[in-house]
């Protein structure tokens, strides 16, 4: 089976995300895919997936070593890589005929435990609101959640100059365990906006409320800064979702500065890049919960490498952001007694319609990511 095409296909997924879809063709009409979604960077990585795809045409899914590298074009080129290797994993699954998984050593768990992740679906900010949709995520089946309520907050702003919006941001979690009941598991995310007195501070707060982890509390650029957080905040601290390779991922490990880590397959090196990541992370006895933000084809690489994962977690998932993804693909995930099943179909067990997608093309949209990481 020889490729014959490779491109990018970029739909509008939401006010705040355009997917960027790999589609990988080959000379025996069977079509790969792949997800490679930047937001706000779509053109940049859709012309990084044609200029990596052109070279990749005449070669073997099966016979020949494809392993597309990202080179010095930072996050850009790194999503573009991972994209296009996990459309080929999903090419040789279907040229074997089996599920990904068993290419990657079998299966250890055939349902993957995931948790639910709402920073864009939850439209009333009150701490009430946030107590509502905890308790409506029980109702559907979920387990596990992670909310991201530190709104307007800054790392260049003291504690006392925005006291109010922590304290807020403290309430809309403990809102949320009175309203979800002791047995569920919850996780808090900071998205790197803290100083170290800030989250210190939360940390107090929080503790007695059980967070299953504190995520991305402080930057990342100082490892010397996340161990001594660890060491004084008494909560497993996450982090590591931006990261695009087992090398980046060192100093962290070699500081000892998180619990777990929340390596992105779009940006990590696709399915060969987390395999390699779970691997390494192995070595240091720490776990590793692969961050998701859920186009169907991301969450199907994922549930494939979790299932053949030994220190795996748990898998984010992003309850639907809008009516019309469900429609993209031949199968969707629904929660099912807080899991979801890792599909036994050839290769990603997803397949996406390619004319659904034509008719949901790009769209501009707010790339929360970027002001995010500007925060
Ligand atoms: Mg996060």
């Amino acid at each position: 089976m020889k490729i014959t095409n490779i491109r990018a296909e970029v739909v509008h997924a939401s006010v705040y995300s355009n997917y960027i879809f790999v589609i990988a063709e080959t000379d025996q009409g069977v079509t790969g895919f792949g997800d490679a979604t930047l937001d706000g960077l779509e053109f940049e990585v859709a012309a990084a997936i044609n200029n990596m795809g052109e070279k990749l045409i005449g070669k073997d899914v099966l016979k020949d070593k494809i392993s597309p590298a990202a080179g010095g074009g930072g996050l850009i080129t790194a999503a573009a890589a991972s994209g296009i290797d996990i459309a080929m994993w999903d090419l040789k699954g279907k040229a074997l005929d089996v599920p990904l998984y068993q290419l990657l050593g079998g299966a250890i768990r055939t349902e993957v435990p995931v948790y639910a992740s709402f920073n864009r679906s939850i439209r009333d900010r009150t701490p009430e609101g946030f107590g509502k949709f905890a308790a409506g995520l029980v109702a559907e089946g979920n387990k596990a959640m992670k909310c991201h309520p530190f709104d307007g907050v800054s790392w260049r702003t003291p504690l006392s100059n925005q006291r109010k919006l922590i304290d807020m941001g403290c309430e809309r979690f403990i809102a949320m365990r009175e309203a979800a009941g002791d047995d569920v598991e919850i996780g808090i995310d900071a998205h790197w906006r803290l100083d170290m007195n800030t989250a210190a501070y939360i940390a107090d707060r929080i503790r007695p409320y059980r967070p299953f982890w504190f995520e991305t509390p402080i930057p990342e650029k100082k490892p010397e800064l996340i161990r001594e957080l660890r060491n004084r905040c008494g909560i497993p601290i996450a982090g590591g979702e931006m990261q695009t390779g087992a090398g980046e991922i060192l100093p962290l490990l070699q500081n000892n500065c998180m619990d777990v880590y929340m390596p992105d397959i779009r940006y990590v090196g696709g399915v060969t890049g987390m395999m390699k990541m779970s691997a390494v992370l192995e070595t240091y006895d720490v776990l590793i919960s692969p961050h998701n933000m859920c186009s169907v084809i991301t969450c199907a690489a994922s549930l494939h490498t979790a299932a053949a994962m030994k220190n795996f977690l748990h898998l984010e998932y992003h309850p639907a952001e809008a009516p019309w993804l469900r429609a993209f693909s031949d199968r969707y995930f629904d929660v099912e007694n807080g899991c979801f099943p890792v599909p036994e179909g050839p290769g990603l067990g997803v397949n996406l319609n390619l004319d659904m997608l034509k008719e949901h093309p790009y769209e501009k949209a707010i790339p929360l990511r970027l002001n995010m990481l500007g925060a």
